[in-house]
């Protein structure tokens, strides 16, 4: 199996429009091992159509417990538990994702029971183990390794930018975070960092097309990073590639990639990559 990213769902947010991107997901293929990382609505087509039989479900990590990054969780693992899942899966995530999964089993149990006694499947509850991370190192495991760090997305405090190295391969992403320069650090010289942007010139449209305007531009203005932080950061790291992902807007017609590269250029002058659904991205 090769090494490489693929970007399920490449918009910031959980708002769906016609033809648009789907929220926040990622597939991470490194060391042999299948990894998900966030699961907003469209995680599991995401996964399939990128050609991934769901009962190999193995890693899935969450970064926050904002709806874009957590919603389709319980329905990903669902799936693959009607698609065959046998083997366990383990969820990292931040304090309070298991109590999403339990009230999840919950909200599902007359499914669940039916098809344990109807069609003999083994018990979803016991095939899923929950790990609740903090900042630090996540998970060392046959040479994977993953680390967390906790980034800047008020009013949520428990949100990690993650890193994932492997025999000298290694992907970042830094979660929603407003301009966190400590990211640097803890991105140094990976392969590839995936950064959340928005573009200055886009939020004025979206804040005038969606309701509630003046709250959402100020909660944008301070918890996330425009793409020209996120070209910083990715300087001061020293990555290799840049991927500008979580866009926002994602799904303005006036705007396209140009727009975005002239903005991250004034910062970042190595390869780079803006995401969209389906964009696979090969690991250095
Ligand atoms: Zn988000
Ligand atoms: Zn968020």
């Amino acid at each position: 199996m090769r090494d490489r990213l693929v970007l399920l769902g490449s918009k910031g947010g959980p708002a769906l429009r016609p033809g648009g991107p789907w929220p926040s997901s990622s597939l991470l293929e490194i060391g042999g091992r299948t990894i998900v990382v966030d699961c907003g609505l469209g995680v599991t087509r995401g996964l399939v159509d990128a050609g991934i039989s769901l009962k190999a479900l193995d890693l899935v990590f969450i970064t926050h417990l904002h709806s874009d990054h957590v919603l389709e969780l319980g329905p990903l693992i669902h799936t693959a538990w009607t698609a065959g899942l046998a083997s366990p899966v383990s969820v990292f995530g931040p304090p309070g994702t298991g109590h999403y999964w339990h009230r999840f089993c919950q909200a599902m149990e007359f499914d669940i029971e039916t098809r344990i006694a109807d069609e003999g499947r083994p018990d979803i509850r016991d095939l899923v183990s929950i790990n609740e991370f903090g900042e630090g190192q996540v998970l060392r495991q046959s040479g994977l390794k993953v680390t967390a760090l906790r980034v800047d997305h008020p009013p949520v405090t428990d949100c990690f930018a993650l890193r994932f190295d492997h025999d000298g391969k290694s992907a970042v992403f830094s979660a929603d975070t407003a301009f966190f320069p400590p990211l640097a650090d803890f991105a140094e010289g990976a392969g590839i960092l995936v950064h959340e942007a928005m573009l200055e010139e886009g939020i004025e449209r979206l804040v005038a097309r969606t309701g509630n305007g003046a709250r959402l531009r100020e909660h944008l203005l301070a918890s996330h990073s425009f793409a020209e932080e996120a070209g910083r950061i990715a300087s001061d790291a020293g990555v290799k590639r840049l991927v500008l992902n979580h866009l926002i807007p994602a799904d303005d017609a006036e705007i396209g990639d140009a727009d975005w590269v002239a903005a991250v250029r004034k910062t970042w002058a190595g390869d780079l990559t803006i995401a969209r659904d389906g964009l696979v991205v090969e690991l250095a």
